[in-house]
């Protein structure tokens, strides 16, 4: 399972994706997302549809954690996303979700 978060109009989309990169209907899946710091943790808004998961964005500069589950009593898994909103300058995208660091790390 991969998940793919895009920007809309101001909040996070997070599309659950299969091996081979096709979208998933998010059905029995669910997600918690959390920012905030380690001292005062800030439960994120999530809603579901059948594309994924919509939330609300925290602050700029903050760590989303989100723990996804695949069925209510599946494995939970964790993810975590730097939310830098600063621009890159080779891809122009804001560094959490920037392109060209991705290829970088792998
Ligand atoms: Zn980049």
């Amino acid at each position: 399972m991969h998940g793919e978060v895009t920007d809309k109009n101001g909040k996070l989309h997070i599309a659950i994706l299969e091996k081979d990169m096709k979208p998933v209907k998010a059905e029995a899946q669910s997600l918690t997302a959390t920012a905030g710091t380690r001292q005062a943790p800030v439960k994120l808004e999530v809603a579901k549809d059948e594309t994924g998961f919509t939330l609300t964005p925290p602050k700029e500069g903050e760590w989303i954690i989100m723990q996804y589950k695949e069925t209510e009593f599946g494995k939970t898994i964790t993810a975590r996303i730097h939310y830098d909103t600063r621009k890159c300058a080779p891809c122009g995208n804001p560094e959490w979700r920037c392109a060209c660091g991705e290829k970088k790390k792998k």
